[in-house]
């Protein structure tokens, strides 16, 4: 295939590069290259443009009442980050388990969102959190949450020239956080269904929650928010009959399909043994 590769080192000249080779064609962003490099070959000519060392991009900060974390961090920094361990416990977990670590090494957080697959691994921890997305082009910048971000695999609410700046993840004291995948085998597969469920409890040791979120990947063709879940589990204190109550809502939320990782049996079979451990620890 025929790729056009350019590489940038400033914001500035990067979005003025990606409104112009926008106009010619499409346009790919290498960040890590680990979703990039393995598509290459399918992948219609284009312009790869390489982002992965534009200072902007990188690093996790508290700003206010939020972390910002640039698209250009990498899960292993994630996975590093006193500020997320804190504020985005769930995000931890999921990032924890993405690929090898050569793959948490070099693969970024803007990477698994742009990539727009249902199975990415971020995506349902970064749902239960509210997470936002800072978007920008040469023509000014803008905010979507991040369930409205992904359309259907491989296409987002990206327009031409735009990219992810970064994630803003609302501070919530006492969050708490739970993320799990089933997979294949333990490492380097790709989620069956996963789940990433963040809360914030009323008050330590108690079952009543004050926030919550939950989510659920691979489930169709983009990650799923289960609402009426999160309804449920706000409306009264959890005991151990709501919980199973609680499994069976969630498991009536997700519509998935069968494909070559599962049948849509076994994925909906799994959404409540998913809710059903991130629930449990709440009775220890
Ligand atoms: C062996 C292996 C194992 C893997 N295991 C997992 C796993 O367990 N879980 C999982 O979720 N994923 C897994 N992946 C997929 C991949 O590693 C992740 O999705 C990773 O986060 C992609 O990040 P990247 O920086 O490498 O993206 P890249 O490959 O650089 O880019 C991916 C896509 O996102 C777009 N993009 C990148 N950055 C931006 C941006 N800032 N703004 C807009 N668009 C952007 C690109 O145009 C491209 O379409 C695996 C991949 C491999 C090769």
């Amino acid at each position: 295939m025929n790729i056009k590769l350019e590489r940038h080192t400033s914001l500035a000249s990067l979005l003025s590069a990606a409104l112009s080779a926008a106009e010619e064609g499409p346009v790919f962003y290498l960040a890590g290259g680990t979703d990039l490099m393995v598509q290459k070959d399918m992948l219609p000519a284009g312009t790869w443009l390489d982002i992965s060392d534009i200072p902007d991009l990188h690093g996790i900060r508290q700003q206010k009442d939020c972390i910002i974390i640039g698209s250009g961090v990498s899960h292993h920094e994630i996975m590093r980050s006193p500020l997320l361990k804190k504020h985005a416990p769930a995000l931890v977990q999921a990032s924890s388990n993405v690929g090898g670590p050569q793959v948490r090494s070099r693969g970024t957080i803007g990477g698994n969102l742009g990539n727009a697959s249902p199975a990415a691994d971020t995506v349902p921890a970064l749902y239960s959190l509210r997470a936002v997305l800072n978007l920008i082009s040469s023509e000014g910048e803008r905010s979507v949450p991040v369930d409205e971000f992904a359309l259907r695999p491989r296409r987002t609410v990206l327009k031409p020239g735009e990219i992810i700046h970064s994630v803003s993840i609302p501070i919530r004291e006492g969050i708490q956080g739970f993320w799990h995948s089933i997979v294949q085998r333990n490492s380097l597969a790709i989620s069956k269904i996963n789940i990433g469920f963040s809360y914030v409890l009323k008050a330590e040791n108690s079952q009543a929650f004050d926030y919550v979120g939950v989510a659920f990947g691979s489930v169709g063709p983009t990650v799923l928010r289960a609402k009426k879940t999160e309804e449920f589990l706000l409306a009264e204190p959890l005991t151990p009959q709501r919980l199973e109550e609680a499994c069976l809502v969630a498991q009536s939320e997700v519509t998935p399909i069968a494909d070559i990782r599962s049948t849509a049996e076994y994925r909906k079979a799994m959404a409540r043994v998913l809710m059903h451990e991130a629930l449990e620890p709440l009775f220890k």
